[in-house]
């Protein structure tokens, strides 16, 4: 297993985004949580240290923990293609849908057992049963039947689920039974998220949240996007060189990579409109969606261009789709009539650097006027809360925790059935085509945001953490 050294972050930065009040109830529970905790390790294990939700929150909410003195630690598994096949397909099946098609037999149970089998050895060797394991998603469920025999108490936080259940949720689920039995608590986005089945007295329900002074989400004028886009090949503009950030940690930085963009001509013009989805290519993000309904619902009609921007293809280790999901935008790209290819971009940003692609994100999402999130399933959809953090009206589908996030028309445009491709281009459109309509929803979308703040989310886990019996 590989390490991720997590800095430490001093929870009063926090204090001007929340307020004085706000922040002293925070840091009061912070600090009892930090005694309560003394001596015993909190160690999060999951599959990628880079691409996705959970890579995304980990950093953040680890480093104001370590801020505290919580022994908080982050362990990546590691594991070959063929692994990542299964527990890809395991993630689908959860969601609810096809994946692949393959099988989830005897022989992808070995595959599965046998990959993490060395790894939980070598976790064995870090973790006592004073301590506690915070196991993320279906890929490192697996490691939990050992750490029960051994008598250290194990958290699975699973990200992901479906709105109801189907043969597909069945068949996921059941993969992953034998191992569940051996798991303390659940956490789960929404109380609907967990198996069926599971008692509902160990399931505690912890929405994400947005850190405001992440690389990803922290303020940038108008003046750094436009030049970092520039710079990037995602917009035009004058290419005035490299552009600086600042790191996380305060340190300087530079943007040196450009964006890979598949497109017809120039890129958008400095003052175009943009329509954007930023997420990794997988088939339940729907970019392939968004390009049509864009195609046929709202290009013709605007002035607008259409970003989808995700990851570098291989930029994201435990994710075998993406290569695949890619090609089919691709193919449809290039099936697009002439004059709409040239309004929609696919972007694959470089991934090398995370706080690089981070500061990339920010931006596109800060320069964007609609911020669009067409799932077709989703655990939570960081990318919702980060748009609407930004003041950005956001045209998403209601499905799994985007519902929770958007509650009402007032913050931004929830399309009941996300396979309405004219309502989704008639809600991009209404937004477009309204000068004042984007910033008013915008301002109530940023209020919304507050309630997804890191105090709230490490309040619910410092009350769970300090719930557990400990071993001494
Ligand atoms: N993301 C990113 N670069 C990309 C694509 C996505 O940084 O090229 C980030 C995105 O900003 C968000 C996370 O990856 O923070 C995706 O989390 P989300 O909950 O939306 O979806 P998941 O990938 O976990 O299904």
């Amino acid at each position: 297993m590989e390490q991720v050294i997590v800095g430490a972050m001093p929870l009063d930065v926090l204090e001007p985004v929340l307020g004085e009040s706000r922040f002293r109830g925070f840091a009061d529970v912070a600090s009892k949580a930090a005694a309560a905790l003394h001596g015993r390790a909190v160690v999060n294990v999951n599959s990628t240290a880079t691409g996705g939700g959970v890579a995304e929150m980990l950093p953040t909410l680890l480093a104001y923990a370590r801020g505290v003195d919580i022994d908080v630690r982050w362990l990546v598994i590691y594991g070959g293609a063929d692994f990542f096949t299964v527990t890809k397909r395991v993630h689908n099946n959860i969601y609810g849908v096809h994946g692949d098609g393959g099988e989830l037999g005897r022989a992808q149970r070995r595959l599965y057992e046998k990959t993490l089998q060395p790894q939980v050895e070598d976790l064995l060797t870090m973790v006592q049963p004073s301590d506690v394991v915070i196991l993320h998603d279906p890929q490192t469920l697996g490691l939990a039947p050992m750490l029960r025999r051994a008598r250290v108490p194990v958290v699975w936080r699973c990200h992901i689920g479906a709105d109801g259940t189907n043969d597909y949720t069945e068949r996921g689920w059941r993969f992953l039974a034998p191992y569940l039995e051996a798991v303390d608590l659940l956490v789960v986005s929404r109380k609907s998220f967990a198996p069926p089945g599971f008692p509902a007295d160990r399931v505690v329900v912890i929405p994400p949240s947005v850190d405001p002074l992440a690389v990803k989400n922290v303020d940038l004028d108008a003046a750094t996007v436009d030049r970092l886009l520039a710079y990037t090949g995602l917009i035009q503009g004058r290419n005035g060189g490299p552009p600086t950030y600042q790191r996380r940690d305060g340190s300087p930085a530079r943007v040196d990579r450009q964006a890979d963009v598949l497109q017809l001509g120039p890129p958008p013009p400095p003052d175009a409109p943009l329509v954007v989805q930023v997420s990794r290519w997988d088939a339940l993000k729907d970019m392939a969606g968004v390009l049509t309904a864009f195609a046929e619902h709202v290009d013709g009609t605007t002035d607008a261009h259409l970003l989808l921007v995700g990851p570098n293809v291989t930029g994201v280790a435990d994710d075998p789709e993406s290569v695949a999901v890619f090609e089919d935008c691709s193919e449809r790209w290039r099936a697009l009539p002439h004059a709409e290819r040239r309004r929609v971009h696919l972007a694959c940003l470089p991934t090398a650097d995370t706080e690089e692609n981070a500061v990339i994100v920010n931006a596109l999402q800060r320069r964007a006027t609609v911020v669009a999130q067409k799932s077709l399933a989703e655990g939570f959809g960081l990318t919702v809360i980060e748009a609407m953090w930004k003041n950005k009206p956001v045209v998403a589908s209601a499905v799994g925790g985007i519902v929770d996030q958007i509650t009402d028309d007032g913050c931004g445009s929830l399309i009941e059935d996300p396979h309405d491709l004219a309502a989704f281009g008639a809600a991009v459109r209404r937004l477009l085509d309204d000068p004042e309509l984007p910033a008013k929803i915008g301002a109530a979308a940023h209020e919304r945001a507050r309630e997804f703040l890191p105090d709230v989310h490490l309040t619910r886990w410092a009350e769970l953490l300090t719930s557990l019996p400990r071993a001494d």
